[in-house]
């Protein structure tokens, strides 16, 4: 998948043509987010990174775009604050009709389950690493990252 434009992190509302909102959306006290476009011909996606560093939580949502629709595949996530800790995805596998935009955040599937083996259990995760994480888990080849903030 190529990268298109792309974001600098940003504590900004969410604008509308980077996530499933509706509207804009605030990203919230804590929140600081970054999204890129994608391309994987003839489809085209957004990597929208929701980061709360405070609170150790990261999602990274491959989002699919059908012209004005928003399609919210998969969040890929880690919340250091639930138990289990460790990354998972919430999808849509096994729904026939999922919805688009705001309702398409629900996705009712949980990998791995709450009681299944967790991968990266207790990593400490920075937003950078996280969404160098993200670009390497939705095989983004050209994603920007800030080398200096890996560490
Ligand atoms: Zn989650």
């Amino acid at each position: 998948m190529r990268a298109g434009a792309q974001q600098v992190w940003s504590q900004q509302p969410i604008p509308t043509r980077l996530g499933p909102y509706p509207k804009p959306r605030p990203a919230g006290r804590y929140t600081e987010w970054r999204a890129a476009r994608l391309a994987s011909e003839p489809f085209h996606f957004i990597l929208l990174c929701l980061a709360q560093t405070s609170r150790d939580d990261f999602r990274a949502w491959l989002i699919l775009e059908d012209d004005e629709r928003r399609f919210v595949i998969e969040r890929w996530e880690h919340h250091g604050g639930h138990t289990p800790d460790g990354i998972h995805s919430h999808t849509w596998c096994q729904v026939p009709k999922p919805p688009f935009n705001a309702a398409s955040i629900e996705a009712p599937r949980r990998l791995p389950g709450m009681r299944a083996y967790h991968r990266r259990a207790g990593r400490i995760w920075s937003k950078e690493t996280f969404w160098f994480a993200a670009c390497r888990r939705f095989a983004i080849d050209d994603a920007s990252v800030h080398q200096g903030q890996l560490i």
